[in-house]
């Protein structure tokens, strides 16, 4: 076994380590198949057995009401980004965005290709610092949808509660999916890529009522309907397998562990103990407004590019990695989703505030 590092990595990210040993094993002789996992059909009992326990904890621990399917796709969450217009949205038909950082302004973008598209709230002015409140935007009642990004993982920011509309909500929950309880009935579509919260990069989890899958336009290519893997059961092609593979073994940590509502205990706990020593040591900025913060990206600057190089070559050599910020944020990002361990993050802290005393 490699000596263990405190992975802070925004994505591909940390792993429960159970799912990897058992991940390895597989990955050798799957079952006592005398094959790896990863070598056989995706059409075999085995693997149908794979995929349809994946679903089916998945259902479980997030409450997907027997109307919605859940379909396992690639392409990441950005193939999204053109999917859910692609399949939701006419020329002359709106819907509603909210800008909140990176992954918002990259879907308003594709949207733009497909449909007419309001932005009834954005940060951007302020270098997305904050979310809304429900009471700072008025939504366009005609939308077609509210799409907004659960948690933006380059910034730090992340919705306490999800935002109540009328209007159907659709969202990129890619970083903060299964990290706190949703009522799922509330929204036409939710979608995360894996690598951040739920498993390794390669699929991306989409959950969808089912009356929406008939909205696609003839015109829509056959692999980029969502009808076409949802009467498929997500087989109309070969899917990732091993990535499939992987989340159900995640699934099945996350409800051994207590499911989501033990997780979003532990990621308050977890982020907590990280913006307490931003608020209370002088050296660390926090990105975020307070009401914004994320429980799962905890985003800072040091006030200058030479302690924050010096404060990440330390971070570094001390075994904590992967704490540089987005490139396009900059400063420093810690990632603490759902496998990272609270031991990890008390390391971390102590170090951060041994670096404060050193450099304040
Ligand atoms: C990482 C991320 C994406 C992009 O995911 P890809 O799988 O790389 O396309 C989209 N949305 C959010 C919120 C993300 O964190």
């Amino acid at each position: 076994m490699p000596a263990k590092v405190s992975n802070f990595y925004a994505g591909p990210a940390i792993l429960p380590e159970p799912v990897l040993q058992q991940a390895a094993r597989d990955l050798l002789n799957f079952q006592n198949l005398g094959m790896s996992l990863i070598e056989i059909s995706h059409r075999s009992k085995e693997f149908t057995a794979v995929i349809e326990e994946a679903e089916a904890l998945l259902r479980e621990l997030l409450g997907v009401p027997q109307n919605y399917r859940v379909l396992f796709l690639q392409g990441g969450a950005s193939s999204q980004f053109f999917m859910i217009p692609m399949n939701l949205l006419r020329k002359d038909q709106l819907a509603s965005y909210l800008n909140t950082g990176v992954w918002s302004n990259k879907a308003i973008k594709e949207a733009r290709l497909f449909g007419q598209v309001a932005v009834p709230w954005s940060d951007e002015a302020n270098g997305f610092v904050r979310v809304p409140k429900d009471s700072e935007y008025t939504a366009d009642p005609k939308s077609e949808y509210l799409y907004f990004v659960s948690n933006n993982t380059v910034f730090g920011t992340q919705f306490p509660v999800m935002p109540q509309s009328d209007l159907m909500l659709v969202a990129d929950m890619s970083s903060d999916i299964l990290s706190r309880p949703v009522d799922v009935s509330k929204f036409g579509i939710i979608y995360a890529g894996a690598q951040k919260n739920i498993g390794p990069a390669g699929v991306t989890v989409v959950i969808i009522r089912e009356d929406l899958l008939d909205r696609a336009s003839d015109s829509v290519p056959t692999m980029l309907k969502y009808k076409t893997h949802a009467d498929n059961d997500s087989l109309f092609n070969t899917p990732c397998t091993f990535a499939v593979y992987c989340v159900g073994l995640v699934m099945r940590w996350l409800k051994e562990q207590g499911g989501v509502t033990e997780m979003e205990r532990r990621s308050k706990k977890r982020s907590g103990i990280l913006y307490e020593v931003i608020d209370s040591t002088d050296l660390y900025q926090g990105h975020a407004a307070k009401d914004s913060r994320s429980t799962m990206n905890v985003t800072f600057h040091l006030p200058s590019k030479e302690l924050e190089e010096a404060f990440l070559r330390e971070a570094t050599a001390q075994g904590f990695v992967g704490l540089k910020g987005h490139r396009i944020a900059g400063g420093c990002r810690a990632s603490i989703y759902n496998a990272f361990p609270l031991e990890g993050v008390e390391k971390l802290a102590d170090f951060m505030r041994a670096f404060a005393k050193k450099h304040g």
